[in-house]
């Protein structure tokens, strides 16, 4: 390592390291020894703490044994005349800086506790996010598990001028990377240049406004840290293997822009340990040669038209850029944009007026592939701010074309929509809601371009299935009224085949190891009555995947003799997970929560617990922050339950599920359960109460306590008894 930067670094480290130690010994004067310091709303305490050194940074007092670690790993400032290679202390160095850094910005929280808005999204003028709690670290670390997105870029500082900051983030947008920004240059903040120039910041667009500090840049490595230790199931401490997995798993690498001070050498030379390169625009020292990273170390004096490309190759990363030919950016990382208020050119659906979306089969002579028609007004027919209804009909052919992948495809249409800059949509069929952007139409988009980028990606991804593609676009109230009425029976016919799909009348199940590249021993196996844990993919969904990808993760599993009917465990299942799983597992259950229940990644929406006091179990949704009865967070239980483990008394399963009836069968099934959160009541509701219905006890689901009754066990036993829970008169569970 170049002698330049390794004195920098030390000299940096020496200064943050004394900082930290200072503020410090400020707060327990003021708070005292016992103070609880953390992050918000996490499991993994200060990450890259407890994720290095296995240590639990609870209380201020707990801070003090980190400090004395990082004053010992500070190696001596490098002299003059220093004839030794410097590439060792100074990484040294560098993970003493991002510990020091994390006792800093926790103390932060303390001081200031509104310094950070503790949410995805800038609040107002605050900009600033602060670290990432567990539930934005599992959505967004999915997309690192499925690779929409490769990884990130840290950027320090700010760019010269807004335009080349909205270039520099747009074009890693593209590559479908995510950006996270701390720190400022001259009194310049990146994320301020981006909202200046009227860009959308936050998660959901993936340009996410850490802190103003230098310090803030342990926000994105805590990140990095977490997603080793909760995908790669890695235990708190291993640091070698949290090292690798990043090298090896996450493409991140740092930006500094502008002056390069001794605090950013300092911060580099930690980002270093993980693998991640540096990219400057500044003529700062290069370190070429390999050896922790992939390629080179550090890169300097690279101009701003080139300095994603040249990140992209010295990270390694090979990405594919999807060409759509039309006139707006496209990509994943414009998925989570927004269209509101005056933004608004031509709103569908939503509600305001009718809008759907179907995809339909034809025979091969029907269709003439690529042809895209707007039967109706279009964008330049009406002014700005209009309501338009609107029904993409998708019809494809193909020899393999099945009506079962219909609904695969057309569940594409959401985010392939999305995926368009100034384009916003939710919802599916026939409730789903398009907003479109003044920009976009300024950019020159009409409606024909959702037909187009529908043909592109459809034949992309989904090739295998189908031979040729048309699309009609109908925008008059008579036509579309049509087509929604003729989609509606389409559904009825779709929803009556795989509800009426039993598990007894099938001998396929299909497996998912999807998780497997992030918990290693994780399998899957899904039944027409039990959805995968994450909510993502359901029996058909594995079936027809595994037919468009005979070789991917969603393998046929023939379940073979039946070995409990109750419990629901097979002959074939139990084989298959056990080699899927490298001997780890050689059995679980289906439908129980006590007898050896089915595994969990780390990727469920919910998790289900029994409650003993009250002869029932509760289930906790993902989004639920609150405390639940059986006396633990979803991130608590998560991180007691991930990993691809079998934890009796426990299992993580999809919201979906809770209304299929093979549901905890084994336990009596929904009769058990006595505690949901309100907000996952809502969600179910309606499928809840049919299920209800059927077994004879309508109002079932108000008779289940939530978080407005109690969450403790002693709590909510006096509702159930009042409302007469059915829970309470079935066999004692245990
Ligand atoms: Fe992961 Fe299971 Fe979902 Fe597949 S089904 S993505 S293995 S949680
Ligand atoms: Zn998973």
């Amino acid at each position: 390592m170049s002698k330049i930067i390794a004195s920098a670094a030390i000299r940096g480290a020496h200064k943050i390291v004394a900082r930290s130690r200072e503020k410090w010994q400020w707060a327990l004067e003021k708070w005292g020894p016992a103070e609880p310091v953390g992050f918000p709303n996490t499991a993994y305490y200060l990450p890259i703490i407890y994720g290095i050194l296995g240590h639990k940074v609870e209380t201020l007092g707990d801070m003090e044994a980190v400090l004395k670690r990082c004053e010992a790993l500070l190696p001596p400032p490098v002299k003059e005349t220093h004839p030794l290679p410097y590439l060792a202390p100074a990484l040294d160095a560098g993970m003493a800086t991002f510990f020091a850094e994390e006792i800093l910005e926790a103390i932060r929280y303390l001081e200031t506790p509104d310094f950070y808005t503790k949410s995805e999204d800038p609040a107002g003028d605050n900009l600033w996010l602060g670290a990432a709690d567990d539930v934005i670290l599992r959505k967004r670390g999915v997309e690192f598990v499925d690779g929409t997105a490769p990884g990130f870029a840290a950027v320090l500082g700010a760019a010269p001028d807004n335009e080349t900051a909205v270039k520099i983030a747009q074009e890693l947008q593209q590559k479908n990377l995510y950006v996270f920004m701390a720190g400022s240059d001259n009194g310049k903040h990146f994320s301020n240049q981006l909202v200046d120039a009227g860009v959308q910041i936050g998660w959901p667009t993936r340009l996410v406004p850490f802190g103003p500090d230098t310090s803030a840049t342990v926000f994105a490595m805590g990140f990095a840290t977490r997603a080793a230790m909760s995908f790669g199931g890695i235990e708190p401490g291993d640091y070698r293997k949290i090292l690798i997995y990043n090298k090896d798993r996450i493409f991140a690498f740092a930006m500094p822009l502008g002056y390069v001070t001794d605090e950013w050498y300092a911060n580099a030379a930690g980002a270093i340990n993980y693998g991640f390169p540096i990219i400057a625009d500044t003529p700062i020292p290069e370190v070429l040669p390999y050896g922790i990273c992939t390629y080179e170390h550090v890169v300097s004096n690279v101009p701003h038209d080139k300095i994603v490309s040249r990140a992209v190759e010295v990270r390694g990363l090979k990405v594919t850029v999807t060409e759509v030919p039309i006139p707006l950016a496209y990509g994943p990382a414009f998925e989570g944009e927004r269209v509101r208020g005056d933004d608004i050119y031509l709103e569908c659906g939503g509600g305001r007026t009718a809008m759907v979306e179907w995809v339909t089969s034809k025979s091969m002579d029907e269709i003439e592939d690529g042809s895209v028609e707007v039967i109706g007004p279009d964008i330049s027919d009406i002014e700005p701010g209009a309501k338009l209804p609107l029904a993409i009909c998708v019809e494809v052919a193909g020899r393999k074309m099945q009506a079962d992948y219909e609904p695969i495809l057309e569940r594409q249409v959401h985010h392939l929509i999305n995926y368009a800059q100034g384009l916003m949509h939710i919802g599916q069929r026939d409730i789903a809601w398009l907003r479109v952007s003044k920009q976009a139409v300024e950019k020159g988009f009409r409606l024909n371009h959702i037909g187009i980028m529908l043909h592109a990606k459809l034949h992309q991804d989904f090739g295998r299935i189908f031979d040729k593609m048309q699309v009609k676009l109908y925008t008059a109230e008579e036509d579309v009224k049509d087509k929604v009425a003729k989609a509606k029976d389409a559904y009825a016919h779709r929803d009556a085949r795989i509800e009426g799909m039993t598990d007894e009348t099938t001998d396929m199940y299909y497996s998912c190891t999807l998780c497997q590249s992030f918990a290693p021993s994780h399998v899957c196996v899904i039944s027409p009555e039990r959805t995968g844990l994450c909510g993502s993919y359901n029996w058909m969904d594995c079936k027809a995947a595994y037919e468009i990808s005979p070789t991917g993760p969603n393998q046929p599993v023939p379940k073979g003799a039946t070995i409990d009917a109750k419990l629901g465990q097979w002959e074939g299942v139990n084989e298959f997970v056990k080699k899927a799983s490298r001997g780890k597992i050689d059995h679980y259950n289906f439908y129980s929560i006590i007898n050896d229940p089915m595994t969990a990644c780390g990727c469920m929406e919910c998790i289900a617990a029994i409650l003993p006091l009250c002869n029932g179990v509760m289930t906790v949704n993902r989004e639920h922050a609150g405390m639940t009865p059986c006396g633990m967070k979803f991130t608590t239980l998560a991180g007691t339950i991930g990993g691809g483990i079998s934890t009796p008394g426990f299992v993580g399963h999809s919201k979906y599920n809770i209304t299929q009836r093979k549901f905890l069968s084994a336990e009596d099934g929904i009769k058990r359960m006595v505690w949901m959160p309100t907000s996952l009541k809502e969600e179910i509701r309606e499928r809840f109460e049919e299920r209800a219905r059927e077994i004879g006890i309508p109002d079932l689901l108000d008779r289940i306590a939530d978080e407005s009754v109690g969450s403790t066990e002693e709590e909510i036993l006096a509702f159930l008894e009042e409302k007469g829970h059915p829970a309470l008169s079935l066999d004692p569970l245990m």
